[in-house]
This record gives C-alpha cells, structure tokens and sequence, in this order.
C-alpha cells in the first residue's frame, strides 16, 4: 500500500489552476503493483456477497473490471454521454474541476442485486453520487476507491445520501 502511494505522482494546476491531480498511471503500469492493488480492493469486499460491480467511465473501469472478474461479479458501465446505444438514464456530475454527465442502459440493472460502485478516486464525491442514482438504491452495497482525498469531504456526502460501506485504499489526508 505505501508502495502504490509511493508511485502516485500529484500534477499541480491540472487540469485547471489549483488542482493538485493525482495521476495514477504510474501504479497501473507497474506490474506487481496493478497486481497487488486489484487483490487488496478486491479482498475488501470478501465478506459481502457481489454480484455486480457498476463502474465509472474511464479511469474506474481500469480498476472496477478486473475488481469484478475476481469476485465473479457482472459488470455494468456507467458512461459518459452518447456512447450507449439504447434508451439511458442521464446523471450530471459536478466534479472537482469541471461538469460533465453520466449514462447508464435504462434496464441496466433489472434483477441485479448486492452492486458494488467502483472509482478510481474519491474527490468531492459528485461522481459516485451520480452513480448511485443511477442504481436503484436498496441494492447498493458498497463504494470502492482507489483513492481518496479525504480533505474534499466525498466520503460525508456519500454517507449523508447512503449507508452503504466505503472502502478506500490509499487516503490523502
Ligand atoms: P469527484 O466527483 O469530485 O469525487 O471526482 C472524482 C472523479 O474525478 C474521479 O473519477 C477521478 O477520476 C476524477 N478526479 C477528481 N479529482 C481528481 C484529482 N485530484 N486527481 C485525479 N483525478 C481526479
């Protein structure tokens, strides 16, 4: 785990002035990490029965896919605008440095149960509130992160709006 905290390097005033981003890639790129990070946020979830992980275009699904073939879970993307081919149900999302939207297949979820919402990083928390209203709310299980920054106070807006367990694996006081 410091490890992996280690590789992450922070890139200030981007994308936009005052923005300390947290690029990941290094961590992805480095085999025995990506290896060791998708076992230790999978393992997590080890006593919770999952049977669908629910992953936010396109950094979450670099860690929400295979989080999912480990727990012989389903996967569902959840996608940014325009690129679904059926009917879809819209979120916005105000992010930490912008606004876009989210959409999801209107019968995505019609009979799953016990859905994991899987991010690479936990901000301001908008985008996982978005994904979770995409979700029909009691099948909610948990929310998975890679990263958070604890100081944009994600994890209180997810815990005013749901009860469901939150898990993150390197935290950014
Ligand atoms: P938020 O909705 O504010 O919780 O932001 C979470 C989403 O925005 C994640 O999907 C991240 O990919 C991205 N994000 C927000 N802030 C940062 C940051 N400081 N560094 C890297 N990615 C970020």
């Amino acid at each position: 785990m410091k490890k992996i905290k280690e590789e992450i390097i922070e890139v200030q005033d981007y994308p936009i002035k005052g923005i300390g981003f947290k690029d990941l890639t290094p961590v992805w790129k480095n085999q025995v990490l990506f290896n060791e990070l998708i076992n230790e946020m999978t393992e997590t979830w080890g006593g919770f029965k999952i049977d669908m992980v629910a992953s936010i275009e396109s950094r979450g699904f670099i860690v929400g896919a295979p989080i999912a073939y480990k727990l012989n879970a389903g996967f569902i993307p959840l996608r940014k605008p325009n690129k679904l081919p059926r009917e879809v149900y819209t979120q916005h999302v105000k992010l930490e440095y912008g606004e876009t939207e989210i959409q999801v297949h209107k019968d995505a979820f019609d009979g799953v149960e016990n859905v994991l919402i899987v991010d690479d990083l936990l901000a301001t928390g908008g985008t996982a509130i978005a994904a979770h209203r995409l979700i029909p709310k009691d099948i909610v299980v948990g929310f998975g992160f890679m990263v958070e920054l604890s100081k944009l106070n994600g994890r209180k807006k997810i815990e005013e709006i749901s009860d469901a367990k939150i898990e993150s694996l390197v935290i950014y006081d």
